[in-house]
């Protein structure tokens, strides 16, 4: 059984955020006494519990609270040794060689 074409929409946003009070107060009026609009509240109310992206779990809340601290840790390690001058001017001829240079 479809929804109501009047109430489809607002049964829609209503599911998905606060409406206009009185709308809202519309609604639940019509919904008490419409059984296919009722199914379709529930319907559209599942489809958007399952849409919902779930609640940060205590992993992710413990692993985003050590984070800024495993960022300090990462910049306080040492670099890696650059290149020496020999290889930075070997890339820098084939570089300079590469096909479809022109000048
Ligand atoms: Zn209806």
């Amino acid at each position: 059984m479809n929804p109501c074409a009047e109430y489809a929409p607002l049964i829609a946003e209503r599911a998905s955020g606060p409406i206009d009070p009185g709308e809202a107060a519309r609604v639940a009026r019509h919904l008490d006494a419409c059984d296919a609009c009722r199914a379709e509240a529930v319907r559209v109310g599942e489809l958007l519990d399952r849409a919902r992206v779930p609640a940060a779990g205590e992993t992710e809340e413990r692993e985003a609270a050590a984070l800024p601290r495993r960022l300090a840790a990462a910049a306080r390690r040492p670099l890696p040794a650059p290149p020496s001058p020999d290889s930075r001017l070997m890339l820098t001829s084939r570089r300079l060689r590469a096909p479809g240079r022109t000048w």
